[in-house]
């Protein structure tokens, strides 16, 4: 039996999608078919196809709003799973204090704006993330100095191994710049997450929302499909202090001023370049593909290694 056989015999009445095309999915526009696709409009839907992943030993890969990934040309076999359900609360309200919960499949920007609107602050940096709160999660957000993390009280998950929906506490997920625990246990996947944020007026937190998106407006390739920025911020050390004296009481040097330094911006493998606006970006100028991708990846990688002898890292993740 087919995997289009065995999730339509298992799960009748719902709407799967066969050889889906994942390339306008993503925000790179990048990609090739999901075998299987299926977009959770409730948890439970989510527990009951993952299980029966697990159950069949099919494999799985989830999915958020696919802006932080590179999608194999080929596309991926087994269960791509969209988790859209989205919903937001209020827990608790004070003068001074907020505490709200959403799940994993709304908007980052949606999250933000509803936060705003009640006067939380805390999250307004986070405006211009495309994706959705999963993905947010994921890989920690980060904005300036801000993580996401700042804000979180814990993150409810799915737990693969017990099949039971946890409760992951802030410190036990092990938030670090561009790292949570779920990236190390694949057993974990994000389901919802609780905020405690400050309260300010609606009109501060909403003048910070402005503020934010403006200043991203000005250095950022918005106006072309891409993953953002591509390579972590390497830590600083001796020698780049010595090299780059304005970054020295950093803890992190930009990865998009090595690119730049290095005089890699603009270039381009097929119609993938490094953005001339900000080099930290890849963008993707009509026919770009994966393979695409990784190759730039390689070549900048390798100059800012030979120039300045730092490893860069990808922040954005592969898929396949
Ligand atoms: C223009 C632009 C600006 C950006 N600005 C920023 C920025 O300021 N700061 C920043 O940190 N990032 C930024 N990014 C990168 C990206 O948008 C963020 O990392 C975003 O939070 C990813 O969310 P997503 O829903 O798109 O995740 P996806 O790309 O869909 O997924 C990312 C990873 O998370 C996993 N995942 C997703 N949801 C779940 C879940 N529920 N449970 C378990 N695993 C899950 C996926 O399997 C995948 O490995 C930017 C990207 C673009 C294109």
């Amino acid at each position: 039996m087919n995997l289009e056989q065995l999730f339509t015999q298992h799960f009748p009445g719902y709407n799967f999608l066969f050889n889906y095309s994942l390339q306008n999915k993503s925000y790179f526009k990048i990609g090739g078919p999901a075998e299987v696709f299926f977009a959770a409009k409730k948890a439970q839907e989510a527990i009951d196809l993952l299980v029966f992943c697990k159950e069949k030993d099919i494999r799985f890969t989830i999915i958020g709003g696919a802006s932080n990934v590179v999608i194999a040309d080929e596309g991926i076999s087994g269960l791509v799973l969209s988790l859209d359900f989205a919903d937001f609360s209020v827990i608790s309200e004070t003068d001074q204090d907020l505490l709200i919960r959403a799940e994993a499949g709304i908007k980052t920007a949606n999250l933000v704006g509803k936060a705003a609107a009640l006067g939380g602050s805390g999250l307004e940096g986070f405006i211009g993330v495309p994706g959705v709160l999963g993905g947010a999660i994921y890989n920690n957000a980060h904005y300036l100095k801000a993580l996401i993390s700042d804000v979180i009280v814990e993150v409810e998950a799915f737990d693969l191994e017990s099949n039971n929906i946890i409760n992951i506490s802030r410190e036990k997920c092990e938030f670090a710049y561009e790292q949570s625990i779920f990236q190390k246990n694949k057993n974990f996947i994000i389901f919802s997450a609780t905020f405690a944020l400050k309260k300010i007026s609606p009109d501060q937190v909403k003048q910070l929302v402005r503020d934010s998106i403006a200043k991203r407006e000005k250095t950022q390739p918005l106006d072309l499909p891409s993953c953002g920025c591509v390579f972590q911020n390497p830590a600083n050390t001796d020698g780049l202090r010595q090299l780059f004296p304005q970054f020295a009481q950093l803890e992190f040097v930009p990865a998009g001023f090595l690119i730049e330094a290095a005089g890699l911006k603009g270039i381009k493998e097929g119609d993938i370049q490094v953005s001339e606006k900000h080099a930290a970006f890849f963008v993707n100028l009509g026919h770009g593909t994966a393979k695409d991708v990784v190759k730039l990846v390689e070549k900048v990688k390798a100059v800012v290694l030979e120039k300045f002898g730092v490893i860069l890292k990808e922040e954005i993740f592969y898929l396949k």
